[in-house]
């Protein structure tokens, strides 16, 4: 087999290329070829200089995620970057396309570093669990500063070449031919001595030497988007090394941490999730050579809430949108807050004022329904109301041209009984999109008993053009996340009447790591949400709540009082409506605690990810997990439902389970899957 990487003499400048498509992962091959290419410019009389360049679309864009989890084979990346920064010719790597992960760190480990403007260099090891352990944090803010890298390493934003160049992380931006201008540059610091290891430099830490406080302020800056993750503290912590120890302690200390992550639970979860995402795509059991249908043209139905942000995300990748609404003032309001989105996102420097115009420009508003006869795709996005969603189907049916995509927004609602109003149920499917609908990424994909298989591949493709993540759920109520929401939602309000509080409940979901607690949630989204309206028809708590005019935020009361930041404080008005409750239906108030929660809350969301999935109504148990990393904030740190049942262990889960049986209520009973799991000693994710 022949090594992906070349080498070639070019004057007295080695010139070591890289070809392994697609990326340049630094896989076993590339990592010998490596150390080789080296070891010949260090033995080779004539060699003065080295380069090192990748071919195809990327400098080396980091580790082979095909060897994760197996064995590693020699040479590992330190041993490799150390032997590049070793080499007794200058070395340059010469970057495009994005320079990541192991990929910077080869580069860091090289003399000098040039790139193309458009190059993009980052250690995302953070979003993987992980820190870049092969010496990156360690060199990154012997280069780039300690403020950058800590920025990069533990958030693992990458940087533009630009920004790479401005903060010294890019010693020359190359425009034209990358590889001519990095044989010139390696020309022009040949004879340099001593030549330049990054190791060794330590200019750049003499700042965060003279002022270690930088460090508590970079936490304390980050604490909220950093809560719950351990990878983050542990890039800090290796760079805090790379300050205050010398270079060789510094890597055993990263190394240390590293290995640290790498045994936990929480790099496991996020790099599970990572594969997680990719296979949502797959749709299981549609033939190979299934087409896709041509979507030129968007419809949508209802200006609210939803019409509006789901619209944004077509606006957005430059394709059309005709939205229709019953009333103009209707349908001023809801472009209004589009603009007004728009703008807001112009205003923080997300887009131009070209691009909001440009955007806006795509819309066409409209009251007229036959309107939407010239568009590919049309999403209903009105009332959650079957009959008013019956009737623009078959209004749908006599509208929209042959070929057309019918989709539904609903959160509940049977896809098949709205396709049976058309004449067309193959071309019927439910893109259910989460709130706020431009920024949330999740979609789900209702796959209807009879929609075509060529509607399930464009809908999936659609999402990704959209910069959604979808996954295929089966019909259901509420699909999969919603439907597992339900038991979670129905658990915490008997607990109240059992005597806990929200704070309490709120408290054991946000220390899980969860961005809000059931009732945070009923509070932000809307009391009132589904409410029936009648103030006179008292069944529950909620219902009382809505009679009392407590509909959430919006009103600065809910399950909470809000003040007017919208700061939220306990309700003394709330516990006498749970008390008067509780006295009303006989219930003995008890002490509650924190696991029992867990039990009720948290291992019925698994049981009913469980039964979803015996149903058929997912195809696998990771797209359940992303699902509710993506739809709901579930922490990625903990893999999704699923996966976090399967660290738990099933049978710790059953258990727990039937310990609370008696109190879960009536309608509850064990998943099969699970209790049949849980006694194999099987997981759901592995
Ligand atoms: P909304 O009340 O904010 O908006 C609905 C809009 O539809 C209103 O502006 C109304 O005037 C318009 N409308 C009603 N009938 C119409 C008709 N015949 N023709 C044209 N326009 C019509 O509601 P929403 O929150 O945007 O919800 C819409 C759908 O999305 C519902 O099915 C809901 O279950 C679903 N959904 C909502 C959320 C959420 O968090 N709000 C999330 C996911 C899905």
């Amino acid at each position: 087999m022949t090594s992906p990487i070349s080498t070639k003499l070019h004057g007295d400048v080695l010139i070591v290329t890289s070809n392994n498509p697609p990326v340049n992962a630094l896989g076993h091959a590339v990592r010998e070829g490596l150390v080789s290419a080296i070891e010949q410019a260090d033995a080779d009389e004539k060699v003065k200089a080295v380069v090192i360049i990748c071919q195809g679309q990327t400098f080396f864009a980091g580790a082979d995620i095909t060897e994760f989890g197996k064995p590693m084979q020699m040479p590992m990346l330190p041993m490799v970057v150390d032997r590049i920064e070793q080499c007794t010719k200058p070395v340059v790597a010469a970057i495009h396309g994005t320079a990541f992960g192991g990929g910077l760190e080869v580069a860091l480990a090289s003399h000098y570093r040039v790139a193309v403007p458009t190059a993009k260099l980052g250690v995302p090891e953070v979003k993987l669990g992980l820190l870049p352990g092969a010496g990156g944090t360690q060199r990154l803010p012997r280069v780039a500063g300690v403020r950058r890298a800590l920025e990069m390493a533990a958030t693992g934003n990458p940087v533009g070449a630009k920004e790479a160049h401005d903060i010294g992380l890019v010693d020359r931006l190359i425009e034209g031919d990358l590889e001519q201008h990095a044989v010139a540059f390696a020309e022009e610091v040949r004879d340099v001595r001593p030549i330049p290891k990054t190791s060794e430099r330590d200019d750049k830490l003499a700042e965060a030497r003279a002022n270690p406080a930088v460090f508590d302020e970079f936490r304390e800056a980050n604490a909220r988007k950093f809560r719950g993750f351990d990878a983050p503290e542990y890039n800090i912590r290796a760079i805090e090394a790379a300050v205050a120890k010398p270079y060789a302690q510094g890597v055993q200390d990263e190394r240390r941490l590293f290995m640290e992550l790498m045994s936990g639970t929480q790099a496991r979860a996020q790099q599970y999730f990572f594969f997680a995402e990719r296979k949502a795509a797959k749709i299981e059991g549609l033939p190979e050579d299934t087409g896709t249908r041509d979507i030129k043209r968007v419809g949508v139905i209802g200006a609210g809430t939803m019409g509006g942000g789901i619209s944004m995300n077509f606006l957005s990748a430059g394709i059309p949108v005709t939205i229709v609404e019953m009333a103009q003032e209707a349908l001023d309001r809801g472009t209004g807050v589009m603009r007004k989105n728009y703008e807001a996102s112009a205003a923080k420097g997300r887009m131009t004022a070209d691009q909001v115009a440009q955007a806006m420009g795509l819309l066409r508003p409209t009251l007229e329904l036959d309107a939407l006869a010239d568009c590919d795709l049309i999403i209903e996005a009105v009332f959650e109301n079957m009959d008013v969603k019956k009737d623009i189907f078959g209004k749908l049916d006599r509208i929209a041209k042959p070929g057309a995509i019918l989709a539904s927004n609903t959160s509940y609602l049977n896809i098949d009984e709205i396709a049976a109003t058309t004449s067309r149920p193959q071309d019927v499917v439910g893109l259910h999109f989460f709130s706020p609908a431009n920024i949330m990424k999740l979609l789900e994909v209702v796959r209807g008993a009879k929609t075509a298989p060529d509607v399930l591949v464009t809908a999936m493709q659609l999402a990704k053009k959209i910069r959604k993540v979808a996954v295929v759920a089966g019909v259901c109520h509420g699909f999969i996340g919603n439907r597992m929401l339900m038991p979670r939602q129905l658990q915490a309000n008997r607990l109240l009447l059992e005597g806990a509080t929200p704070e309490q409940i709120d408290r054991i979901h946000v220390e899980f790591g969860m961005p809000m607690g059931p009732f945070q949630m009923a509070d932000l989204a809307g009391v009132d949400i589904g409410w029936h309206r009648d103030p006179n028809r008292i069944e529950n708590i909620r219902d009382k709540l809505c009679a009392l005019g407590r509909w959430g935020q919006k009103k600065g009361a809910g399950f909470y009082d809000y003040d007017e930041k919208r700061r939220p404080t306990p309700s003394p008005v709330v516990a006498e409506v749970i008390e008067a409750f509780r006295s009303k239906e006989g219930v003995e108030k008890r002490e509650i605690d924190d696991q029992e929660i867990i039990e009720r809350t948290l291992y019925t969301m698994v049981n009913e990810g469980a039964k979803i999935l015996e149903e058929g109504m997912a195809q696998r148990a990771s797209d359940i997990d992303v699902v509710w990393v993506y739809g709901y904030g579930w922490p990625v740190y903990r893999g999704g439902p699923m996966f976090w049942a399967d660290t738990e262990g099933l049978a710790r889960i059953v258990e727990g389970l039937k310990r609370q049986q008696p109190r879960l209520g009536g309608d509850f009973s064990l998943s099969d899957l699970l209790v049949r799991k849980a006694e194999a000693g099987e997981k759901f994710t592995r």
